[in-house]
């Protein structure tokens, strides 16, 4: 049953439509304002397809739309638009969620070829070019690094080549289990302790990278 209480919702990721679902539930009437043409945010757009496809997301989301939440997609709420939600609604939940990568601070960062993981997996997941080579690094032991080694991986071909570095050990690593052991059986290398220092350029594109050898 309604419960009369109007709530606004910004962003329509896995933290709005969570947040829509159960208030729906609970007789709460609910309105998501996405910037986006879609809903599922990060899931949607950066988590590949072949980890999380899109009749996944879709089942999950058609819960949500079930309930009659209302989703208003292109709507990119700044502070015009929230001083209006602020008058119109009761409740107004914030969930934009982390769409920047955080500046990655090495030496020589901004030489060609050097991708922003975002970006990188944004391109990939619409097909679109993703300026990689044959022969790629990924730094890091996270979610995103692993997905975008496997993304890497899948994009290479047969002659290409993917190494992960990791500062610390496969034991560190915050990735989830399943994803660095998908990551080892898909046949990756994984440097453990050596840490980027630089970026070495050749005529203005990436050609190594020079790293440290680490301890724990
Ligand atoms: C590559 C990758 C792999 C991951 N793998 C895993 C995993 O295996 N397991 C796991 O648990 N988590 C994983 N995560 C993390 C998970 O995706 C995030 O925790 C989750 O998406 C966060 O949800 P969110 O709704 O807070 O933010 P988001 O998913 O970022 O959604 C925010 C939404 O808000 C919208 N928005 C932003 N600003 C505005 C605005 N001003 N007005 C209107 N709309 C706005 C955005 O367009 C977006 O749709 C991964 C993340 C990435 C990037």
């Amino acid at each position: 049953m309604k419960n009369g209480i109007k709530v606004a919702i910004v962003g329509a990721g896995p933290s709005g439509l969570s947040c829509a679902y159960y208030l729906a539930l609970a007789g709460f009437s609910v309105d998501v304002f996405e910037s986006q043409s879609k809903a599922g945010g990060m899931v949607q757009f950066a988590v590949p397809g072949f980890r999380l496809t899109y009749e996944a997301i879709d089942k999950d989301f058609k819960r949500v739309t079930d309930l009659g939440v209302n989703i208003r997609y292109e709507t990119k709420i700044q502070t015009k638009e929230f001083e209006e939600l602020r008058k119109d609604y009761n409740y107004i939940y914030l969930a934009p969620g982390a769409q920047l990568a955080a500046d990655f601070r090495l030496d020589g960062n901004k030489t060609e070829g050097v991708l922003d993981s975002l970006d990188f997996l944004f391109n990939a997941k619409e097909h679109k070019d993703t300026g990689i080579g044959e022969n790629v690094v990924i730094i890091g032991g996270g979610n995103t690094a692993m997905d975008a080694a496997r993304t890497a991986y899948r994009l290479v071909g047969k002659d290409g080549k993917v190494t992960i570095v990791y500062r610390r050990t496969i034991n560190e690593m915050p990735a989830d289990q399943g994803e660095i052991k998908a990551v080892i059986e898909e046949g990756m290398e994984i440097i453990e302790l050596v840490s980027p220092e630089k970026v070495i350029a050749e005529n203005g594109k990436v050609k190594a990278i020079l790293c440290s050898k680490m301890k724990l």
